[in-house]
């Protein structure tokens, strides 16, 4: 194995440097026009940089300020997307992403038992996250109350799928269906929208709070206890492999990325943005934390982003990576340079001994043997950190990134012992 820990340590350390970059906005740092190579919604009040999407989506809309300005705004993006392309290929997918990091942060509390967490001091912690925010209006404190919001979740997604209880998932159902009945009377004029102080109760009474909230428990609950009895039956769909429904479900996310451009022109809207759930989770949600009384928006796309990203919350506990694999149109804009970029894994056949650890690490369900560095393909190095031969690598040029495993030639030597005595 090529030294898994460091391999691991370096990517979770990026990943987590990458999100604090991303909402750097908080504390103040000013938003800049420099493009970030992952998906992250300018919209948010953290965004400190911009998201490709969103610049194609302006370019697209501010045709009217002539020729120049656009050919420009498109000449800017197309160099970066060649130079980030021709570096990384989808390895900011792997290495970079938040989005990908909340994804794979999904996947460990469907799978990692968490023995010294006790499920009541999550729960407290999350309490202590979100009050501060009700008693005082401050985007810091909007952001930390997301992030307990995102911890209750978490915690029922835990207890429903590793812990095997269905009590986890049952009350994410309940406080979702309270919100959702909530956000309808207040819908249908029957409790009066209170939208002034005292400010606790702007939150029970925005519907939009309750209305976002109220969808991402409920739809979350509901499929953390439909997946214990499926997985029960029928065995887990988390970890899908790649061909029949999955070869034809993963082109959804070029159509994806080809309709955003035409979309635009023709709805004079930011079609993707308006509606993305990462802009979801990652802007509306704090803003709503930070001043619920206030939020103001086009309705019609509130909602669609809405159940998006309840959606978005859902799928990223049933398939591991699935939004990556289906919907993402950054990792379609980066998938062409996969074969031809700097940041890559070698395979090299002779030192491979058919233990298939890397199949069963891919995150994106591919056979690495057969299919690293190819469109679907997220550099994350999952399977290098698993080979116990050394026949995966992970390269940057000619640079070698992982570590030689000291154990590595004595593992293929033993191997062709047996091997060539089974076969004398
Ligand atoms: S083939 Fe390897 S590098 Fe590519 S996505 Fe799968 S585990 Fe990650
Ligand atoms: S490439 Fe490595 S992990 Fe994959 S089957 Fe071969 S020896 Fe095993």
């Amino acid at each position: 194995m090529a030294s898994p820990t460091t391999l691991r340590s370096r990517r979770i350390s990026l990943q987590i440097i990458a999100l604090v970059v991303s909402v750097a906005g908080v504390v103040g740092v000013k938003a800049t026009s420099l493009i970030y190579p992952y998906f992250f919604c300018p919209a948010s009040p953290g965004a400190v940089a911009a998201c490709p999407i969103w610049m194609i989506e302006h370019g697209v809309l501010e045709y009217h300020r002539g020729f120049g300005a656009v050919f420009a705004l498109i000449g800017y993006l197309l160099g970066l997307f060649i130079l980030i392309g021709a570096i990384f290929g989808r390895g900011a997918c792997g290495w970079a992403c938040p989005v990908g990091f909340f994804q794979d942060v999904m996947k460990h509390l469907r799978t990692t038992p968490l023995k010294n967490v006790k499920p009541i001091h999550v729960f407290l912690i999350s309490i202590a996250l979100i009050l501060p925010a009700m008693a005082y209006s401050s985007m810091a404190l909007g952001y930390l109350a997301t992030v307990g919001f995102y911890l209750l979740i978490a915690l029922g997604v835990h207890t429903t799928l590793k812990r095997e209880r269905v009590v986890g998932g049952a009350l994410l159902v309940l406080l979702g269906a309270l919100l959702v009945a909530l956000t309808l009377l207040l819908q249908r004029g029957i409790i009066e929208p209170y939208r002034i102080h005292p400010r606790p109760l702007a939150y029970l009474t925005s519907i939009e709070f309750t209305g976002f909230t109220g969808l991402i428990s409920l739809l979350t609950g509901i499929s953390s206890i439909a997946i214990l009895k499926y997985r029960e039956r029928r065995g887990d769909p988390f970890r899908l492999r790649m061909g029949g429904k999955e070869r034809l479900a993963r082109p959804v996310k070029y159509f994806i990325l080809l309709s955003i451009a035409p979309l635009s022109y023709v709805t004079g809207t930011l079609a993707f943005t308006d509606v993305d759930p990462v802009g979801g989770l990652v802007a509306t949600l704090p803003t709503l934390f930070y001043q619920p009384e206030l939020w103001r928006g086009n309705p019609t796309f509130f909602w669609i982003k809405a159940f998006n990203t309840a959606l978005f919350v859902a799928l990223s506990i049933t398939v591991y990576r699935g939004w990556c694999r289906y919907l993402c149109p950054l990792g379609a804009l980066w998938a062409p340079f996969n074969r031809t970029s700097l940041f890559r894994v070698e395979y090299n056949p002779k030192r491979c001994i058919d233990c298939n650890l890397c199949i069963k690490a891919c995150p994106m369900g591919l056979d690495p043997r057969k299919q690293v560095n190819t469109a679907e393909c997220i550099m994350c190095g999952k399977c290098v950190e698993v080979c116990p031969t050394d026949a995966l690598v992970l390269k940057l040029g000619r640079r070698r990134l992982s570590r030689p495993s000291p154990r590595a030639d004595l593992i293929l030597k033993r191997y062709e012992e047996v091997k060539g005595g089974g076969s004398r």
